[in-house]
């Protein structure tokens, strides 16, 4: 396999270097000719003269191509309006055909059948590379539907765009079809002696605090933490709802994990209604943050990368980067993350709307994602040489805009750190750290009106109690004493509210006195646990006070009535136990 990679000047340079092409053609072993055509330029009559040209020097050769918001030649960001990147295949078992069919969301099926019928004549097919139109539209069922591929067919490629990115129009074309706006092109690519390997890169990390998805419906997420999910941008990041929201939402997506995945949503609209469009769908519940870049991160997931390419020894590489990245890094840095690849193989690509690469079987739709395909023929030639990246330095955007936002993450990881510990002092008991009066009076207070409304499942029951003769402990042995004792029931109560009835939930009523909710628990079951609770307590030994008791009232909760009036029972039955001689357990 060889690359020839130039950009497109005069006519006159370029035939001079088709005809290169052609004589190395002539001079050594060919099975086919692929081009790759990437255009910043939506200039037509331009494409036409290329395609033209290349038609009339290489006849037998076959073309695809694209509008980008940029190209990469030779692993940078090129200058030229467009590139062009000829792969020439060696082996005489590599086969490449094109294919080119219309696309929009209702004929997603039917372009994707009319793809898996001519694979499924193909045997020999072990990659596709694909350009598609995908500007306004949802890819979900293109992806799934292509993700039916056979599953060793590895499927990468990239979504056409334009060098404005809030330009709508943007085309693919080949040798096999006209230059579209809603189309797709397949390259079919296999054979014996044909290897190809791809994965991605983000590297983008997120950003400010958890956001819930409380209402989504297919790619429309509509609700985070209850509020339209519009309104996340124009707060945060000051973005309005005008037709520049898809450009300046790029470089933002939504961060959220996933069956343990880390998965980047950015959105494609923003409707009048404040939902957000997004480019695939994104489940309700997930906490989502919004994303950003981080250089250091992107980079050593790209020298990863590239040292896992090194030992698969690629002749070509491959990349479909976001748009959005290129805003990210400017374009005075934005080749750091390609330039690496081309020390191990020619390296060429562009800017996309959108990336594609299938997982696991799937073939996703990404954002704001590097997209790698490394190819090969023959056999793989190992390198004993080491891939030497040296530290990076970043300066000018790229340098501020990370300090910024690792100011910003480390902030809120503190406030998010001091609001856990406020939410949590607010509703706890200093001295036991079981729940105060007030939260364990608002659980049961939650579960009556749960009873009253007739949604509880099973019934409910609570226990309150009373250490006896307390006051002796603090007058003989010291308040210090006191102190240990109400802990070492607060432990057991802590410990009968996870181990034995998980739901149950303890608080301290005052003085010494506690309350214990058993959610799902009738008053049998409920004395079983009072009487546990008794005994436990009986056995501990204290360091001076030795053995202490406690009295306990139960009631079952009765549907209908309020909290107070459940309590008041349970008090009831405690000032029985009391009366009854203490250290003992009493049903109202
Ligand atoms: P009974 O068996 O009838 O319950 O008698 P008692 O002595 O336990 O009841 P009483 O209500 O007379 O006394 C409760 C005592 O609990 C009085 C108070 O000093 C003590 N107490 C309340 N809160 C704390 C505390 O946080 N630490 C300590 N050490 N003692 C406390
Ligand atoms: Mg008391
Ligand atoms: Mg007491």
């Amino acid at each position: 396999m060889r690359q020839f990679q130039f950009g497109y000047e005069t006519e006159e340079k370029f035939i001079n270097s088709l005809r290169r092409i052609r004589q190395w053609c002539n001079s050594s072993m060919t099975s086919e000719v692929l081009f790759q055509i990437y255009t910043e330029s939506l200039e037509e009559e331009v494409i036409l003269g290329i395609t033209d040209m290349i038609h009339r020097e290489l006849p037998n050769s076959v073309y695809m191509g694209t509008s980008t918001n940029g190209n990469i030649i030779m692993g940078e960001k090129s200058k030229m309006a467009i590139t062009v990147n000829c792969t020439v295949f060696e082996y005489a078992d590599t086969k490449v055909e094109l294919l080119q069919y219309p696309l929009t969301e209702e004929e997603a099926r039917s372009t994707v059948d009319c793809l898996l019928a001519e694979v499924a004549k193909r045997p020999w097919v072990k990659a596709i590379l694909l350009n598609t139109t995908i500007r306004g539209m949802s890819m979900s069922s293109f992806c799934e539907y292509i993700s039916k591929l056979p599953k060793e067919i590895q499927v990468f490629g990239g979504g056409a765009f334009s060098a404005d990115m809030n330009e709508d129009e943007a085309f693919v074309f080949s040798s096999v079809g006209k230059i579209s706006d809603h189309s797709v092109v397949f390259a079919l690519i296999g054979g014996e002696d044909f290897h190809v390997m791809s994965g991605f890169i983000t590297g983008w990390k997120p950003l400010g605090r958890g956001l819930k998805v409380t209402s989504a419906k297919g790619t429309k997420l509509e609700e985070l933490d209850g509020r339209p999910a519009y309104e996340t941008y124009y707060k945060y990041l000051n973005i309005k709802n005008d037709e520049h929201f898809f450009v300046n939402t790029l470089e933002f997506p939504f961060f959220y994990e996933f069956n343990g995945i880390n998965i980047l949503r950015a959105p494609i609209a923003s409707n009048p209604d404040g939902s957000l469009t997004m480019t695939a769908e994104i489940p309700e519940n997930v906490v989502a943050r919004i994303a950003y870049g981080d250089p250091w991160t992107i980079l050593e997931e790209v020298h990863d990368k590239a040292k896992a390419l090194r030992e698969f020894s690629p002749e070509a590489v491959m990349v479909f980067s976001c748009g959005g990245r290129r805003t990210f890094w400017g374009d005075a840095e934005i080749s750091k993350e390609t330039a690496p690849f081309q020390m191990i193989a020619p390296t060429s690509g562009f800017y996309t709307s959108g990336e594609f690469l299938r997982t696991n079987e799937f073939v996703n739709q990404h954002n704001v994602t590097l997209v790698v395909g490394a190819m090969r023929e023959g056999p793989a030639v190992g390198s004993d040489e080491k891939l030497e990246i040296g530290e990076e330095e970043f300066s000018g955007k790229v340098s501020m805009i990370n300090r910024l936002a690792t100011f910003i993450q480390a902030a809120t990881e503190e406030l998010e750190e001091a609001n856990k510990r406020l939410a949590k002092a607010a509703v706890s008991d200093g001295l036991t750290g079981l729940y105060n009066r007030v939260e364990i009076q608002h659980r049961i207070t939650a579960k009556a009106d749960e009873l009253a409304a007739g949604k509880a499942k099973q019934p409910a029951s609570i226990i309150m109690m009373d250490i006896d003769n307390f006051k002796k402990v603090n007058d003989t042995y010291g308040h210090r004493e006191g102190d240990i004792v109400l802990k070492e029931l607060a432990n057991i109560l802590r410990n009968i509210t996870t181990e034995v009835v998980p739901d149950g939930k303890a608080g301290r009523w005052g003085g010494e006195e506690f309350m214990v909710l058993l959610p799902s628990s009738d008053e049998a079951k409920a004395i079983e646990v009072a009487e546990k609770i008794r005994l436990d307590f009986l056995n501990i030994e204290f360091p001076k006070a030795k053995h202490q008791t406690i009295s306990l009232g139960v009631t079952q909760l009765i549907p209908g009535e309020d909290s107070d009036t459940g309590a008041m029972r349970a008090d009831d039955a405690l000032y029985d136990a009391k009366h009854l001689g203490k250290n003992c357990v009493k049903v109202h």
